[in-house]
């Protein structure tokens, strides 16, 4: 166990399995980063928050992701819909890195707890002159938005990563990339989140919520514990916040897909900075215990709750085989264990968070890199929540009610 592993302590399960109180203020639905930092911020704020979660705390996306702070712009997620479009987008999301960025430098002071956060730095590595032309134009983004990124090719690519393959013709570098233990931040949250007055009752799904038009609280949200009178919902039910949203008529811009990540055995330290691939599946890293963990967005197949997905041959093979391919020395590394985790994208690539002006009261708080930035987008909603007049807006793309809106449109033309 790690240090930061021993250091964490979770909620007690006294605590997280007690009755369902009758009322709230808040009702979170979901235990993951997204959820028990909602949960955590409102309550530090004195707010009367109860967060439900119907399994156990961080055992979906937020427990079993590889732990990276993607800071480079996703350029290769280019939504077609216009380049101009898109650049502002992107621009907005490098802003958004930083203030994210920013968040991570002070959340284990914050949270008074380690959290195992490496700025290792990050490359992003090219193998064909095309991939290399992105990752220029990526370069100049990131330098109008204030990212600190490098290209760096040839001799001196070789000199500072000599890890990388000949293949790899060049690369874009990060130094403020690095990565934290995805098994501590959401129970790290959760805990202090209690400590400052929060409810959290695990083992309690939510069924169906009642939109309350009359009375004087806003929502009766039914669980298989029993119904909860709330002011507000903030729907933090990761890859399935849709279901959640559909219980009072929205639809969310959202699918799911189950990822697969490997972890190695041990090897001398080889890989201080995290790599990924501009055009290929690959994120890898080499933890403190010096395992590799290798990921990028293989996918799993899918399998019918509650069982988990399972892992499959294909995506392990994959991976590994990328993974080899740009730093050949794990060539006849062992990968010793694999897991799977949902996760949530959104269509347009933007994140969904803020309150619904169709159905007020209703909030989210999803986004797709949501280990990097749940904190940040979880601050800031509970920033909007308690003082909605000092607080600043997140941008229109954000808004839950988009996907609803367009469908509407489209049903009236
Ligand atoms: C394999 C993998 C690798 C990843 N790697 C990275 C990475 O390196 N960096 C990064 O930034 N991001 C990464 N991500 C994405 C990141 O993990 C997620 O975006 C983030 O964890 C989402 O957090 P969340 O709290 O929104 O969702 P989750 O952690 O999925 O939590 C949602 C919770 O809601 C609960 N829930 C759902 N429905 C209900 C209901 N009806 N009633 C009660 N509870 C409900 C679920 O049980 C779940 O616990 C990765 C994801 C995966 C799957």
């Amino acid at each position: 166990m790690t240090d930061a592993l021993d250091a964490a302590r979770w909620v007690p399960a006294e605590h997280s399995r007690a009755p369902l109180p009758s009322s709230t203020d808040v009702l979170v639905i979901g235990g993951g980063i997204a959820g028990t930092a909602m949960a955590y911020y409102l309550a530090k704020s004195g707010v009367e928050v109860t967060l439900v979660e119907r399994g156990e705390l961080n055992r979906e996306a937020s427990g079993t992701n590889s732990g990276s702070f993607h800071l480079q712009l996703a350029i290769h997620q280019l939504s077609g819909q216009g380049a101009e479009a898109d650049r502002e987008r992107l621009l907005g999301e490098a802003r958004l890195s930083l203030e994210a960025y920013a968040v991570w430098q002070e959340l284990g002071d914050e949270l008074d707890g380690s959290l195992d956060v490496h700025q290792t730095g990050g490359w992003m590595v090219a193998e064909t002159p095309g991939e290399l032309q992105t990752l220029r134009d990526k370069y100049e983004l990131e330098q109008r938005a204030g990212i600190e990124t490098e290209v760096v090719t040839g001799a001196e690519l070789r000199r500072r990563a000599p890890y990388l393959s000949e293949t790899v013709i060049g690369a874009t570098y990060c130094p403020i990339e690095g990565h934290a233990n995805p098994l501590v931040v959401a129970p790290l949250y959760a805990l202090r989140a209690v400590e400052h007055g929060a409810l959290i009752r695990t083992r309690t799904e939510v069924l169906s919520i009642e939109v309350n038009r009359a009375k004087g609280r806003r929502f009766t949200v039914h669980t298989d514990a029993g119904p909860i009178d709330a002011n507000r919902v903030v729907d933090c039910a990761g890859a399935w916040c849709g279901e959640t949203a559909a219980m009072v008529g929205l639809r969310l811009p959202v699918r799911s897909e189950g990822l697969h990540v490997n972890v190695t055995e041990p090897r001398p330290h080889l890989l201080t900075p995290m790599v990924q691939h501009i055009g290929r599946r690959l994120t890898l890293k080499q933890t403190e215990q010096n395992t590799f963990i290798i990921g990028g967005g293989w996918p799993t197949p899918e399998a019918p709750r509650p069982r988990r997905y399972p892992t499959s041959w294909h995506s392990a093979a994959g991976s590994t085989a990328v993974a080899v391919s740009v730093v050949p020395a794990l060539a006849d590394v062992r990968v010793v264990r694999t897991w799977s985790g949902v996760i949530v994208f959104t269509d347009d690539f933007s994140p969904v968070v803020g309150e619904s002006a169709l159905v007020p009261g209703f909030h989210a708080c999803v986004a797709s890199t949501g280990f990097t930035f749940s904190p940040l987008l979880a601050r800031r909603l509970a920033e909007q929540m308690i003082s909605p007049a000092s607080a600043s807006p997140f941008p229109e793309r954000y808004s839950l009610d988009r996907a609803t809106v367009g469908t509407l449109r489209m049903e009236k033309s």
